[in-house]
């Protein structure tokens, strides 16, 4: 369970995050909605500890991990820009997540085909392999970048518009992926998108920001279900 209280956030003048609380279950799928500069990558960015905030507490299961550097977490991030290494093969980037991960990493070589293996299935990259990353699609890109974050088994996993590059008919691939990665792993998801369709289409529940604040928070069923 992740707890966020009060979390504010001012970048100079600008209040970016004004006193957002919310309480995330285990295994809940969240997706984060609202327009450019509502405040929903300041939100990511101090989850994921790349940036602190002014006030407000992140408890993950009761442990304060506010004071706790980013890879001390137990939180994987998939960013906008996919972050792959480009001199590595596909099999490689994901293997990378293991090798070097904070808790447990894997040395042993056969453990580690083992796992990439079933992380790329579960993405639908088998037989890619050995494909350099250069030789793969955008949409392909954006999948090795979620099994590299996925294999290092995260307790909470930040997508920052994870679909926000794919043209719709792979959005809704994908989007089937992320659900059944979600009923596959037991992982907590917080997905930022621009989308409306995508986040209610996504989500257990949405959070709707707007100018720094929580104005909604609610099941996708009930945002538009008004007299
Ligand atoms: P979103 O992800 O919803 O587009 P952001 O979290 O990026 O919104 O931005 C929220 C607000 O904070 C905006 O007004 C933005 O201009 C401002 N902001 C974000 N990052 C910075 C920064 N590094 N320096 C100054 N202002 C920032
Ligand atoms: P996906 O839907 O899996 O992202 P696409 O539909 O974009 O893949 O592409 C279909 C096929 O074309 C894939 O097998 C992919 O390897 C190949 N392909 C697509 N874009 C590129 C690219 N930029 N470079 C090399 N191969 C590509």
């Amino acid at each position: 369970m992740m707890e966020l209280e009060g979390l504010t956030k001012f970048y100079g003048e600008t209040c970016a995050l004004r006193g957002v609380s919310l309480t995330i279950e285990d295994d809940e799928y969240l997706t984060l909605l609202g327009p450019s500069g509502s405040g929903k990558s300041t939100l990511l960015r101090l989850i994921a500890g790349l940036e602190q905030p002014d006030s407000g507490s992140i408890r993950l299961n009761g442990e304060d991990i506010a004071s706790l550097p980013p890879h001390r977490r137990g939180l994987g991030i998939v960013q906008q820009n996919y972050a792959l290494f480009p001199h590595m093969t596909v099999f490689e980037n994901v293997a990378f997540g293991l090798r070097w991960r904070e808790e447990n990493p894997v040395t042993e070589e056969a453990e580690i085909t083992k796992r990439v293996d079933a992380m790329l299935d579960l993405v639908g990259l088998s037989g890619f392999e050995n494909r350099g990353v250069g030789q793969i699609s955008g949409g392909q890109k954006q999948r090795v970048s979620l099994a590299r974050t996925l294999v290092t088994e995260p307790r909470v996993c930040l997508l920052d518009e994870p679909l926000g590059a794919l043209d719709a008919n792979l959005r809704e691939r994908m989007t089937l992926e992320l659900r059944r990665i979600r009923d596959t792993l037991g992982v907590t998801f917080m997905h930022v998108t621009g989308n409306e369709h995508e986040a209610l289409g996504m989500g257990d529940r949405m959070i709707v920001l707007d100018g720094g604040a929580a104005v909604m928070i609610a099941p996708p069923e009930q945002v538009f279900d008004r007299p």
